[in-house]
Order: C-alpha cells, then sequence, then structure tokens
C-alpha cells in the first residue's frame, strides 16, 4: 500500500514542543512532511527551520518581521513563502497547505490557529492547553460538527487517551469513549519546589522556577508546573476532551514522572500509560495514529528506576489547583479569566515585576473581581480575555 505523506504545520515550531516534533518528523521522512513552520519572532531560528525542512510556507506571528523573513529565505535560496501575522496563522491551517496541525504556539495566542484548524477538520495534536482552558465548548463543538481527529499530545492527557476504551478507528474522545470509567487520575511531578513550605516559596527567582526536575519546556509551562497551575490547566482540559466531570478527575503527585495518567474503572481496574519523560513518545503517537512509530525515547528500564512514589498534592502551599478547580465549576468565562489572569502574572514574574507568591494572589484577585456568568462565542470570549488581562496587570501593579 503507497500511503500519502502526511503534510504536517508546525505551529510554534521553534519551541520545545515543535523541536521535539520535528525531531519525530525528521525520522520519518517517507511518512511525514513539515509543510508549514511557524514561530513569534526569531526570524534567524525560523529560518534555520526552513533550510532544514524545506516547507512550503513559513510565518512569523510578529508582523513587523515579515519583510526579514521575506528576504532571507530569498538569501538563503529557498522558495518557502513567507507570511506574517495571527490571522495568517488561522489561514493556513485551516488551508490545504497541511492535513495535521501540531498546536505548539504557547498561551491564548494559539486559539485562532487551533480553532481554524478543527472547523477545517485537520488532525489536531493539542499542545497549546491554553486554547482548551479558553475555548473548550467551542473547540469540542468544531471537532464534532467537521470530524477533525483531535489527538490530545499533553502527557497527561495522551496517557489517558491512550487507556480509555477506544472504538476501532474511532478517536477516544468525549463521553463515548467512557463506558465502565470510574475516574481519571492525572500525574504530577509536584515541579521544583514540590515539598517546600509557603514560606520556603517566597523568594523564589525565575530561574528556580524554571529548573524542572524532569522535563525541558518553554519558561511558561516551566512557571505553571513549579506553582502546580499547570495541573489545573490539565484537570479544565481533561474535562473538556473526555467529557468528565470535575469531581471524577484526580489530581496525584509522583515524582519521577514515569506514569503518565491512569484511568480507574469501575471494577477496580486502573490502566496506566508508563514511559520516560520526553514528549517525543505523546508527538509520534499522534502523528502515526492509529498506528505505532519509532519515536527516539529509549524503552522504559524499570529495575534501574527501582521506585515510584505517589502523594496527594498540597494545595495549602500551591492553591493554584483549587483556583483552576473552582473555575472550572465556576463555569466557562470563569477559566477564560483564570488563563489569562494566569498568563499576565507569569510574564510578569518571569520580568522580575512579580513576586512568585504574587502569581495565585493575582489570580485570585482577577478572579473574585470579575465573575462575569456568561456563555458565549469567540468575540464573547476574546473580550473577556482582553478584560481581564488589564484587570491582571492593574493588580499585578499593585502586588509588586
Ligand atoms: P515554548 O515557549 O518552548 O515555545 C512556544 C512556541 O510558540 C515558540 O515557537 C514561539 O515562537 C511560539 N509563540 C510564542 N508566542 C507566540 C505568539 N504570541 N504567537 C505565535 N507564536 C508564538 O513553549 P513549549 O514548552 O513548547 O509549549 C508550547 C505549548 O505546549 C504550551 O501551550 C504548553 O503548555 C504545551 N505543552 C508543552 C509541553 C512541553 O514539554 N514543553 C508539554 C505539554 C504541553
Ligand atoms: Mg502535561
Amino acid at each position: 500500500m503507497v500511503r500519502a505523506v502526511r503534510q504536517i504545520a508546525v505551529l510554534g515550531a521553534t519551541g520545545s514542543i515543535g523541536s521535539s516534533t520535528l525531531d519525530v518528523v525528521a525520522r520519518h521522512p517517507a511518512r511525514f512532511r513539515a509543510s508549514v513552520l511557524s514561530a513569534h519572532d526569531n526570524v534567524e531560528e525560523l529560518v534555520a527551520l526552513c533550510l532544514r525542512f524545506r516547507p512550503d510556507i513559513a510565518i512569523i506571528a510578529n508582523e513587523a518581521h515579515y519583510a526579514a523573513l521575506r528576504d532571507k529565505l530569498a538569501d538563503a535560496g529557498l522558495d518557502t513563502r513567507a507570511m506574517a501575522g495571527a490571522q495568517a496563522l488561522a489561514d493556513v491551517a485551516g488551508s490545504d497547505a497541511c492535513d495535521t496541525v501540531v498546536a505548539a504556539i504557547v498561551g491564548a495566542a494559539g486559539l485562532g490557529s487551533t480553532l481554524a484548524a478543527a472547523k477545517a477538520g485537520k488532525r489536531i495534536l493539542l499542545a497549546n492547553k491554553e486554547a482548551i482552558v479558553v475555548a473548550g465548548a467551542l473547540l469540542m463543538q468544531a471537532v464534532a460538527e467537521s470530524g477533525a481527529q483531535l489527538l490530545p499530545v499533553d502527557s497527561e492527557h495522551n496517557a489517558i487517551y491512550q487507556c480509555l476504551p477506544c472504538p476501532a478507528g474511532e478517536t477516544a474522545i468525549g463521553a463515548a469513549a467512557r463506558p465502565g470509567v470510574r475516574r481519571i487520575v492525572l500525574t504530577a511531578s509536584g515541579g521544583p519546589f514540590r515539598g517546600w513550605s509557603r514560606t520556603q516559596l517566597e523568594g523564589i527567582t525565575p530561574e528556580q522556577a524554571c529548573a524542572h526536575p524532569n522535563w525541558r519546556m518553554g519558561r511558561k509551562i516551566s512557571v505553571d508546573s513549579a506553582t502546580l497551575m499547570n495541573k489545573g490547566l490539565e484537570v479544565i482540559e481533561a474535562h473538556w476532551l473526555f467529557d468528565a466531570a470535575p469531581e471524577t478527575i484526580d489530581v496525584v503527585v509522583h515524582p519521577q514522572s514515569i506514569v503518565h495518567s491512569l484511568v480507574d474503572y469501575v471494577d477496580g481496574s486502573t490502566l496506566a500509560q508508563l514511559g520516560n519523560p520526553d514528549m517525543r513518545t505523546a508527538l509520534a503517537y499522534g502523528l502515526a495514529w492509529p498506528e505505532r512509530i519509532e519515536a527516539g525515547v529509549p524503552a522504559l528500564d524499570l529495575a534501574a528506576i527501582g521506585r515510584l512514589d505517589f502523594q496527594p498534592p498540597d494545595e495549602s502551599a500551591f492553591p493554584c489547583l483549587r483556583l483552576a478547580r473552582q473555575a472550572l465549576i465556576a463555569g466557562p468565562a470563569a477559566t477564560t479569566v483564570l488563563n489569562a489572569a494566569n498568563e499576565v502574572a507569569v510574564s510578569a514574574f518571569l520580568q522580575g515585576r512579580l513576586r512568585f507568591l504574587g502569581i495565585p494572589a493575582v489570580l485570585e484577585s482577577t478572579l473574585a473581581q470579575l465573575q462575569e456568568r456568561g456563555h458565549g462565542d469567540l468575540a464573547f470570549l476574546l473580550d473577556l480575555d482582553a478584560r481581564a488581562r488589564r484587570l491582571a496587570d492593574e493588580l499585578t501593579r499593585s502586588e509588586a
């Protein structure tokens, strides 16, 4: 059988998930081709990737760099077409330039392209968890209507996906994939400050927060892992992906990051997916699904690892998990506000303008002061996102 080469748009190609994706793509030239690459504002890195992968289109999100991208591609002798801006990302994600979109942009900035890919019925490898936290209902509706294949690559959700009963040929998304399931259990590494008290967390620097013990990731998700907000965002993500009620999604701290998550069944069985902490496993799974391919990840050596530990999360030292659960129960407007405030607070922390413990404080105040309860379309959510960012920015200045 001759298999068509999958044409892959790697949105956020210069990031941690982007480079892991391209590593897997490069291992399988007969299966995959990177037809579209994007970056935020690093033209040099994007052009270097274009020289290596020869995509049809390169997109720089920051429009101010359009001319530089166009000229450098031409200077390099490439016929890759230069494009720029958020609208270009969405247009290309929904176009014939790709059949698969790896959503690896960080933050709500990835929402437009992820939604466009969903509406156009693409295979979507979802890393960009903020998109589903901001607009879960819209995204899942677009997937259902278009028949898009949504494959979670966040390691926990990918693990759950692999452990759910899935009818042959269908994707394990939504309630239909959960007969006999009692509970979903997300594992959390606990981040670099696991076991620390609130007092010890007082003077944390961005460098300390970004030094994750098990995973090498972008700076924003590294801070989210350190505050446990990453796990809070993942509870919300699991709710939408698997149509799971909040009380059926649990979190357990597992410092070794070997068990990537678990599913409890009503008969007392628990299924887990294990593996070395390397995102290429989840990305290879999503790229080749329903087949399995080599990802460059060594086999697990449990005897060498020796032991696996589990403990409950400490929600008093790390209140972000509780705040995320409360927002999920309050409704979709609250999770949009939560995400926007978190993006603002994390960015302020990374720039040295907010203390580490100021992050949950800003989230709590933003959620208390902006109690929008409505549901709404994309325009409603984007307006709410903008209002929450303005408020969180003001609160950040008074917290600092
Ligand atoms: P990163 O910071 O390493 O990379 C982010 C990418 O997005 C870069 O290519 C950057 O150029 C681009 N980008 C940044 N801001 C942009 C904007 N405003 N518009 C367009 N493009 C923009 O981040 P990462 O660690 O690769 O994470 C990417 C996403 O995947 C995040 O949503 C994160 O939560 C999720 N994720 C990451 C990991 C991981 O191991 N890194 C694991 C699970 C989920
Ligand atoms: Mg994760």
